[in-house]
Formats: C-alpha cells, structure tokens, sequence
C-alpha cells in the first residue's frame, strides 16, 4: 500500500514536472528560434544597405537623389564574400523587374516590403530549400525609386537549430529521469511518518482485537451457561438470547479486525504451504452446497481435473473464499444459484464466485473492498455483516500477490474473481521475505 502510494507520489511528481519541462524547453526552443532569425534578419539588413550604398542608394530610410542606371549590375561581385546570396533582384517603382543576381525573378514584385521565410529550389541540385527573403524599399530624395530583394539560405541556422533540438531531446528524457528519480526518494521520506503512524494504529488495532477477545469469550460463555440454568425462569431467555446473539456478532467483528491487523499485506514464509486448489474448493463446495440449501439455493462447483497446486497459507485462502460464498449466500434470494469455479492458466489460477443475487449498484462498485462500507444499511442488517468481508478477501488476495475484481449487475448477479501467480516455493518465499523485510 505504502509502495503503491509513493509511487503514484513519484509518478505525479513526474508527470507535473515533466509537463513544466516540456514546456520550458518548448519555450527556450522558440526564443532561439526568434534570435536566431532576429541575427539573420539583422545580417540580411546590413547586406541590403551596404549594396544600396555602394551604387550611391540608400535604402528607405535614406536621402540622396539618384539615377537608376547608375545600379551597378549586381552578380559583378558587389556583395561580400563572407555572406552566400542567393539572389539578389532591383525592381523599378513600378514594381517592374529590372536587374539580378542569382535566381531568376518574376516579372513583377508582388511580395510586400518586409522579411519572409520562402520555399525555394536549389538551381544545382535541384532539392527545396528554405530562404529568408528582405524586400526593401529605396529611397531616392522624396520619392521611392525601386525596390531592391536580397535573399540567402536557411541552411545554416536550420542546421544550428536542429542541432539545439537533438540537444533538447536528449537532455529532457535525461532530466525527466532524474526528476522521476527525485521524486521516488522524496515520496520515500514523504511517506515515512504516514507509515510509521499507520503502523502504530495497526498495531493498536490488533492489540485492542486481542485484549477483547478473552472478556467476549467469557461474557459468552457466561450467558449460555445463564440460559442452561434459567430453565425456570422463561422471562430471562430473551434477555440472555440477546446477550449471546450480541457478544457472537462482537467476536466475529473482532476477529475480523485481528485478522485485517495481523496480515497487513504480510505472509510469513513460514505459513506458505504447497496448497492444492482443487481440495480447497471441492472442501468448501461440499460444506456450502448444505449453507446453500438451506437458504433454498443451488450451490454449483465447476473444478478442473488437473490439480492446481501454488504456494499458500491455506487457512487465509479458505477464509477469502468462504467470505465470498457467504456474501453470494446472504444476498442472493431464494431460488437462486451460486457457482464457485476454478479455471487453469499457464501463469495463474482463476477463482470465480458467481451469483444470480441481487447484484451490487455501479456507484457502490468502487468502495465494496473499503473498510466498514456496506452498500445499505437495509441488507446488512439483514446479512449481519459489518463491511468488513471483501476487505479482508483484498488483503488476503494481494498479500498473496494476487488480485480480485468485481463485476455486478444491479438485480441480476454478481460476479467476484480472484487471479492468484502461480509461482515457485523459492520466488514465494523470497518474496513473502521481501515483503515481511520491507514491513520492518
Ligand atoms: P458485509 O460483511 O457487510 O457483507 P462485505 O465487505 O463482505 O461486508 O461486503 C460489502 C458490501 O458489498 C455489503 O454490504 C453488500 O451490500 C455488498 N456485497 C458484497 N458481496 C455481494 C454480493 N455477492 N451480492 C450483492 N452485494 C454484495
């Protein structure tokens, strides 16, 4: 249980820091993006100025009055060695195509003025490639006399950034695990002084359990030995009825909180037997096929012939399976039928008690194995019981390393399954160690 909730602590952990992470990468991952093209874009402004400048233009933001055929032809090598330009384009005011360099233009420039990443095809290879694209206009005294478009590759920055990511990639499943690794110790110590409390009450429990059990024992004996001897005096039978029928429901009650104290979720490797299933449960079929009967019901045992045989306290898989059958006894009405089957799996052994009862309501479904719950108080009134079974048939089942699930349908039947692992005495015993070592 403890395990359970330190690592559902450590998984949430996880999970919630891990989404943070997530996102946080996802961020830095954007804002290198921005710089990057921000570092391009100032790169491609610069280039764009200098070439305006050096045939006497400058870009919008200049003065000078100029003639347009003064452009120098730009694929002469007026542009820097250190940038590669894919193309480098002059429209006139018109927007009409008037010289480049690189990659032909179209006839007329329908991009508007401003930076733009483009898909474009290399002319040598012949495979796309990415550009960042500046379309600028260039100011000659008032008025605008062209427009000048310079582009250059992504490559590089997409190889940059790519190279960031794989970074990114690797380094998040690295901090995840370190995270979940955290976490894992963090629930640890988060969990110590619940468990150590837990262990106090558990401990309280059972040892209350085993003090009350001598008074009841004597107060029990006491009234029956009363009402052998009040054989004259019929007014105290009831009184004395009562007091036996109280202090039997008060033993069993706690019994059952004994036993729900005492294997806590722990077997000792002693108590493991070799236990054959289908001698357990032909034993049972045979002594409920007369409980059954009485309550006017039909007990069916479906056993496999081959033996099923694993490694068990036998008495604590008798009590799981007796609770069961007696819960599908008290409700199921008159008329009814209960099967109690056994079915074979390579792995495991599957336990099934079925009934035609008056099944359990959906909502009620996943608390059934809680402490105390009782669906109504009307039927368990009516069954004595005190909410306790299935969560002793629980404990019992997963000290076992086993499972149970319910199924039910409201006024149709019930259908309680219990998987027990069919492993080896050493594995057992080595786990049952395991666990008694973990409970220390
Ligand atoms: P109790 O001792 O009160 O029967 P349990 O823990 O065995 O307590 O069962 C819890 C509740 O689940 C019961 O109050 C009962 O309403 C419901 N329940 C258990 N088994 C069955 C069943 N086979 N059919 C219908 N209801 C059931």
């Amino acid at each position: 249980m403890f395990n359970r909730s330190r690592r559902n602590l450590a998984r949430w952990f996880t999970l919630s820091m891990g989404c943070i992470l997530i996102l946080f990468a996802g961020v830095i991952y954007n804002l290198e993006v921005k710089d990057k093209l921000k570092a391009l874009d100032q790169l491609l402004y610069k280039r764009a100025e200098l070439m305006a400048a050096s045939s006497q233009y400058r870009l919008y933001q200049g003065r000078k009055q100029v003639d347009l055929s003064n452009i120098p032809l730009l694929g002469s090598g007026s542009h820097p060695a250190d940038i590669e330009l894919v193309y480098v384009r002059w429209y006139d005011p018109n927007r009409k195509f008037k010289r480049f360099f690189g990659t032909p233009p179209p006839e007329q420039l329908k991009t508007a003025s401003g930076f733009l990443t483009i898909k474009s095809i290399d002319q040598l290879t012949g495979e796309t490639i990415w550009l960042r694209q500046v379309t600028l206009p260039v100011q000659g005294g008032n008025s605008v006399i062209g427009y000048l478009q310079v582009a250059i590759p992504l490559t590089e920055t997409q190889n940059d950034l790519r190279e960031f990511q794989l970074m990114l990639t690797l380094a998040v499943p690295v901090a995840l695990g370190l995270i979940g690794l955290t976490g894992w110790v963090l629930g640890g110590i988060a969990m110590q002084p619940v468990q150590s409390a837990y262990n106090q009450l558990q401990r309280f429990t059972s040892d209350a359990s085993h003090e009350l059990r001598s008074p009841l024992s004597a107060i029990l004996t006491n009234a029956q030995v009363g009402l052998l001897m009040a054989t004259d005096r019929p007014q105290l039978h009831p009184i004395l009825e009562n007091i036996i029928d109280s202090t039997k429901s008060m033993s069993t009650l706690v019994n059952n909180l004994l036993l729900l104290a005492r294997h806590q979720g722990q077997l000792t490797p002693e108590s493991l037997k070799k236990v054959n299933l289908n001698n357990l449960l032909e034993d049972l079929a045979v002594h409920y096929t007369t409980v059954a009967a009485k309550a006017s019901l039909e007990l069916i045992g479906h056993l496999p012939e081959q033996p099923i045989k694993l490694w068990a306290d036998p008495d604590l898989l008798r009590q799981a399976v007796e609770n069961l059958l007696n819960n599908a006894c008290n409700y199921t009405q008159s008329g009814g039928t209960i099967w109690l089957r056994l079915e074979p799996h390579p792995d495991r052994a599957v336990i099934q008690v079925i009934d035609t009862g008056i099944g359990i309501p959906e909502a009620d479904l996943p608390y059934i194995f809680d402490r105390f719950y009782r669906v109504d108080t009307e039927r368990a009134r009516e069954s004595g019981g005190f909410g306790l079974g299935l969560a002793i048939v629980q404990q019992i089942v997963q000290a076992h390393g086993g499972h149970i699930h319910v199924m039910s349908n409201e006024g149709k039947g019930s259908t309680f399954q219990i998987k027990l692992p069919l492993i080896s005495h050493n594995f057992s015993r080595q786990r049952v160690s395991k666990r008694v070592m973990m409970s220390r």
